[in-house]
């Protein structure tokens, strides 16, 4: 059991994927539906500001990719039936490649968000994690996220869970454009951000290398071992199965 109070904690960072959310979820929910919609998506968005912007993006990482001798496929300009296919050949290799670019990850929270909204996908959450963060919000606790999806794929996650909309209750949510979730700096920023000493926040994860990123950054630690998560090296972590065990 983690007593908040007892340890001096104030604010309860926590991840998603394998933490408030079963990373089947994500594997087997939110990354199909973004493949089976990829081309309907740019059919319909083609020519809006934000498929623009994930054009933008993702032309530089592919100049990147070329860069580093690999062999993406190639992507024909313009705006005609080609020129889409090209790039949905594109997206399929990142995704095929479990990438992390920030240009597709982009288009994943711009599909899942038609998908939220015509209520063909709903966020998924584990049965503890409404009523921990609620009482941890009664006494005061501050509640964040930090995970590796867009900031707006977060948003959409924990407004449309079955347990209704749980966006008031967290007060900001950090991705990967804070930085890397291995780098102590990212959480020294987070820190900054939440305007909480490091010192008083518990970071909830159920990857290791992310725990030891932020115990370095001064944060303290709690391995998360939810069902379906895979197995951490791990010795002197301390761990829980629920939100339960945190108060
Ligand atoms: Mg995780």
């Amino acid at each position: 059991m983690i007593r908040l109070a007892e340890r001096g904690l104030r604010a309860v960072l926590l991840d998603i994927e394998g933490t408030t959310t079963p990373i089947a979820f994500v594997h087997e929910a939110l990354f199909p539906y973004a493949r089976a919609h990829l081309r309907a998506f740019l059919d319909t968005h083609w020519r809006s500001a934000e498929v623009a912007e994930v054009r933008r993006q993702l032309a530089v990482e592919r100049d990147r990719d070329l860069a580093r001798g690999e062999a993406p496929p190639r992507v024909t300009m313009g705006n005609d039936d080609r020129a889409i296919a090209s790039l949905v050949a594109y997206i399929e290799w990142l995704m095929n490649l479990d990438r992390n670019s920030p240009g597709l990850k982009l288009l994943q929270g711009l599909i899942w968000e038609d998908g939220y909204r015509a209520g063909a996908l709903r966020g998924q959450v584990f049965d503890d994690v409404p009523a921990a963060i609620r009482e941890w919000r009664a006494a005061g606790v501050d509640v964040a996220i930090y995970s590796s999806g867009s900031e707006l794929a977060q948003r959409l996650l924990f407004q449309s869970t079955e347990h209704g909309d749980l966006t008031p209750l967290i007060g900001a949510f950090f991705d990967t454009a804070i930085g890397a979730k291995t780098e102590p700096g990212s959480y020294a920023r987070i820190a900054t951000a939440m305007k909480t000493s490091p010192a008083e926040i518990l970071f909830v994860s159920d990857v290791a290398a992310e725990l030891t990123a932020a115990r370095e950054a001064g944060l303290s630690v709690v391995l998360s071992r939810r069902p379906g998560n895979p197995p951490q090296l791990v010795t002197a972590l301390e761990t829980i199965a629920t939100f339960d065990e945190i108060r």
